[in-house]
């Protein structure tokens, strides 16, 4: 693991903070519908400016930047605070998946309206009862002449009021062993056989849903993997998800422990000092920004791996489960050092802690990462 960026690295970088300075649009707009178009358009910009999809091939709108490359624009992009992108599953998941398992005419029809945001996709995974364990998905989908007609219910359905195409894993053989008789779709979100109904968060959004799924239709043409290998596809979403989100997170914990440092220095306790004069938060503050190097430090061995093996590995499970307990801590101090003014739910920092709440199952759940970590990368006896 070398991390001293190559003259041709240090180029790319400097091209892209140079262009992030002259086009970061600023904050977001307050309100669910104001931010997403904000978002979708700040997508646009980069798209038309060759900036998204970078490890993408060139041949289906990508920059077939490095792994390294990609790395250093989640870093620059995370420290010029600009906005989010709004189609972050399909970059992050949905494109990677039909890269990897597509068709040639799949690539070709999906990967551009990922890029450019025009269609925005969701993860159609969890079910009221199958979440850690995918595999028992009760979904089901089975063929009618050339389409397959899906009944089911999903949930926690993250931007599917957003969306267009859903990354759907519904049963098509019951009678196969669990894992074997899965298939991985993408459905048509606009069509009257699918219905979304919002979940309100603890921070007051809905930034997820439910899916109500009655007769759907999906033409076989809609099949990525083919049928009966969903669970090798899921599994490549998976990988996706944990190692694309490890790397951009620990930029955020980075950014986040910054403010930390600045709030405690501002802040003051009863007795009149700043509450970085206190030994405690000191020691906590400290302990805070060993952990924060050393996630930094494991995200960078896990993209040298990947970068040697061409696909994301199991270390993904060890930074998102790492970076979800630091940002956990993270927010519980800075709602202490914050005193009773915390409890206003206006506070940037309350909405930071009720949403880091989440972190420990979202994208997988920490003792799930924990039993991937005890068995695929440590090599411990298997549970099951
Ligand atoms: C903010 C947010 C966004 C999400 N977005 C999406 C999305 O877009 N698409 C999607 O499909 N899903 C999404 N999810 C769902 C998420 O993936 C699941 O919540 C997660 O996988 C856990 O599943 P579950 O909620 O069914 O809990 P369960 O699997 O029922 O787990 C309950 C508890 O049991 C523990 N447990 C379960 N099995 C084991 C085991 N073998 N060993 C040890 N402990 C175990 C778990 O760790 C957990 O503490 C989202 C969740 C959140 C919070």
């Amino acid at each position: 693991m070398d991390l001293t960026l190559s003259p041709r690295e240090e180029a790319f970088r400097d091209e892209l903070r140079a262009w992030l300075e002259a086009n970061n649009p600023g904050s977001e707009p307050d309100g669910d519908e104001a931010g997403f178009e904000y978002r979708r358009a700040w997508q646009r910009t980069l798209n038309e400016a060759g900036w998204a999809g970078l490890s993408w091939p060139r041949e289906y709108g990508g920059r077939g930047a490095t792994l390294i490359e990609q790395a250093i624009f989640n870093e620059e992009t995370a420290r010029a605070h600009a906005p989010q992108v709004a189609n972050v599953l399909g970059l992050a998941m949905g494109g990677p998946t039909v890269i990897a398992h597509g068709t040639e005419e799949q690539r070709r029809r999906y990967l551009p309206p990922i890029l450019s945001a025009e269609e925005i996709w969701c993860q159609g995974f969890s079910e009221p009862d199958s979440g850690s364990d995918l595999a028992s998905v009760k979904t089901r989908a089975v063929r009618e002449g050339d389409e397959w007609v899906v009944t089911g219910q999903k949930v926690w359905t993250t931007f599917a009021h957003h969306a267009k195409w859903c990354m759907l894993v519904a049963r098509t053989d019951p009678d196969a062993p669990k894992h074997k008789g899965l298939t991985y779709f993408l459905m048509d979100m606009e069509q009257d056989g699918v219905q979304v109904r919002p979940l309100r968060q603890i921070t007051g959004e809905a930034e997820f849903n439910e899916l109500f799924i009655e007769g759907a239709r999906i033409p076989s043409g809609n099949i990525v993997g083919g049928e009966g290998n969903g669970w090798a596809v899921a599994i490549t979403t998976l990988m996706h998800e944990r190692a694309t989100l490890a790397f951009s997170l620990q930029v955020g914990v980075q950014i986040a422990l910054g403010e930390l440092l600045e709030k405690a220095r501002e802040a003051r306790g009863n007795n009149g000092h700043a509450a970085s004069e206190d030994p405690v938060i000191r020691q906590r503050i400290a302990q805070l920004l060993i952990e924060a190097e050393a996630l930094r430090l494991n995200a960078y061995r896990s993209l040298t791996a990947t970068m040697r093996t061409g696909v994301p590995g199991p270390e993904g499970s060890l930074g998102k489960w790492h970076w979800s307990e630091i940002n956990q801590s993270l927010t519980e101090l800075a709602m202490e050092i914050e005193g009773p003014r915390a409890m206003l739910d206006s506070d940037r920092w309350t909405y930071r802690f009720l949403r880091a709440r989440a972190n420990s199952i979202e994208g997988g759940t920490t003792e799930i990462l924990k039993n991937i970590v005890a068995e695929r990368v440590l090599g411990l006896p298997r549970m099951r």
